[in-house]
């Protein structure tokens, strides 16, 4: 249970207190990281508060499938983000996951960290971490419903679309008869589940079809280690006409290969270097394989950022092998 985190009246009392607190998710924001931070915003500000949020991304843009969210409209670039007293972070297993916004956000007097990433490094004055939430979007209900906010359709909107797509739809192991019943309790309050699940997951451009084509074409097993792995260019945007923000998914067709147990996608950054998102059914912890080369994430969920395709692959068939 949340509640009895041992900073969890401390965080109560920062955020009843303070008149005006900034929010911001983790950079390249998933569902999750959106769907908290929008709904943390929408029920502090239903209890008078004034509130700012972004991310540490410049410039914030909302990624296509997300635009559907609720009071996106609301939420600032990260430069306009003015100075506040309190700073609460979502979705962030460490501090650089805040991307420009960190010196900011470590500046504040009291920096709440709202997260459920196992081995978040308690980058926070207040640390509200919990490693058994299915998402930080259940951490964020449990603050709201503490905080006295009657939710509405709007704040369950963000907060459910949190919860179905950090279980895959809750498909995950992180997914437990708790979940359902939060779940439960948000659908209740009018969520259109039907229309998320055609948004977030079977609403792709047709050029988007066409990057997955190029990018499953050039995938590589390497059946010995039951390791899959493809990547994708900045070319290969270019020519499709997809955005980087849209490359998320890439990694679920790929993972879904039965003759693999893990999946790696690398995705090529403007500075040359290259996003690794790992996947594992179970037998291995690609959240410590990360963690070893300066990432992070989940046993099961997690990512890192390395030099090239090849040393890449390298780094992940040594940790497979020891
Ligand atoms: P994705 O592959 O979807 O980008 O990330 C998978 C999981 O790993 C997410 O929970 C994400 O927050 C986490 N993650 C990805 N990259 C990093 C990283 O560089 N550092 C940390 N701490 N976590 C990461
Ligand atoms: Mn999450």
């Amino acid at each position: 249970m949340s509640h009895a985190l041992p900073d969890w009246p401390e965080g109560m009392r920062a955020l009843r207190e303070a008149p005006v607190i900034a929010l911001a998710c983790h950079v390249n924001p998933d569902g999750d990281a959106l769907g908290s931070l929008l709904a943390l915003s929408l029920g502090l500000r239903k209890i008078g508060k004034t509130t700012h949020a972004s991310w540490g991304c410049d410039p914030v843009t909302v990624p296509p499938s997300y635009r559907f969210l609720p009071c996106v409209e609301s939420l600032v670039q990260a430069r306009d983000m003015p100075e506040s007293e309190v700073f609460v972070a979502l979705d962030c297993g460490a501090g650089d996951r805040l991307g420009v916004l960190e010196d900011q956000a470590r500046k504040c007097k009291t920096l709440i960290n709202i997260d459920h990433h196992p081995g978040n490094d308690c980058f926070g004055t207040v640390n509200l971490v919990d490693t058994e939430a299915s998402s930080t979007a259940e951490l964020v209900m449990g603050l709201l419903l503490d905080l006295g906010v009657q939710l509405d359709r709007d704040i369950a909107t963000c907060l459910y679309t949190g919860v179905v797509t950090d279980t895959g739809r809750f498909q995950y192991g992180n997914s437990n008869p708790g979940t359902l019943r939060l779940a439960a309790e948000l659908l209740a309050l009018d969520v259109p589940a039907p229309a998320i699940a055609l948004e977030v997951f079977e609403s792709n451009q047709f050029s988007y079809m066409k990057l997955l084509g190029r990018v499953l074409e050039r995938a590589t097993l390497v059946p010995e280690e039951r390791f899959v792995y493809s990547w994708v260019s900045l070319e290969d945007l270019a020519t499709t006409g997809i955005g980087m923000d849209e490359t998320d998914k890439l990694i679920d067709t790929l993972r879904s290969t039965r003759d693999a147990d893990v999946a790696a996608m690398f995705k090529e950054q403007a500075d040359g270097n290259y996003r690794v998102s790992l996947r594992s059914k179970g037998p291995v912890s690609v959240g410590s394989i990360a963690r070893s080369h300066g990432g992070g994430g989940h046993e099961l969920a997690a990512g890192y950022t390395t030099t090239d395709v090849a040393s890449g692959v390298e780094q992940i068939l040594e940790a497979l092998r020891s």
